[in-house]
């Protein structure tokens, strides 16, 4: 499809985040089987049912567009998910493993701010202010998730690496 102007670039972006949301819902409850921290498993829990209430609010967003919720492959949440997999198959330290996945955990997260904050800026352009607004929600969660991550590294499964 031809993209014509800043709202059809907006759409496609949003299909991407669409299929990028869903691969996270696979890859995290594989990301907590290989985890061994009780609070990094938690935290990845936790990401997990914000992530399912985030493609709730795509679902809304491409509602308030006048569209059904479409998906379009995002290839670099396939190979973000994929680099994943080859750290979990790495033979490695419990703890080390932990703080591979909590690298593991805050590229996908920081692929999510860049994408969400792109639409977002979008959707301010375009006076989308419902949907802009949708967005923030999601951009201000994928935000605290990586500042959680950071710090249960910093003040636990780093520590317990290094040794
Ligand atoms: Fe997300
Ligand atoms: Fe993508
Ligand atoms: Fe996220």
């Amino acid at each position: 499809m031809k993209l014509n102007n800043l709202k059809d670039l907006m759409i496609h972006e949003l299909k991407d985040i669409y299929s990028a949301e869903h691969q996270i819902t696979k890859a995290l409850p594989k990301m907590m089987e290989a985890c061994s921290s009780e609070k990094l498993r938690a935290a990845f829990q936790d990401h997990l049912q914000v992530t399912k209430m985030q493609i709730e609010r795509l679902d809304n967003v491409f509602d308030m567009l006048g569209m059904k919720a479409q998906s379009e492959h995002c290839k670099a949440m396939e190979g973000i998910i994929k680099e994943c997999e080859s750290m979990m198959s790495e033979r490695a330290d419990k703890s080390v493993m932990d703080a591979a996945l909590i690298g593991c955990a805050q590229r996908v997260e920081h692929y999510e701010i860049a994408a969400y904050g792109t639409v977002c800026t979008y959707a301010k352009q375009l006076n989308m202010t419902d949907v802009m607004n949708q967005l923030l929600m999601t951009l201000d969660e994928e935000k605290a998730t990586d500042q959680r991550l950071t710090m249960i590294a910093e003040e636990t499964i780093n520590i317990r690496a290094e040794r």
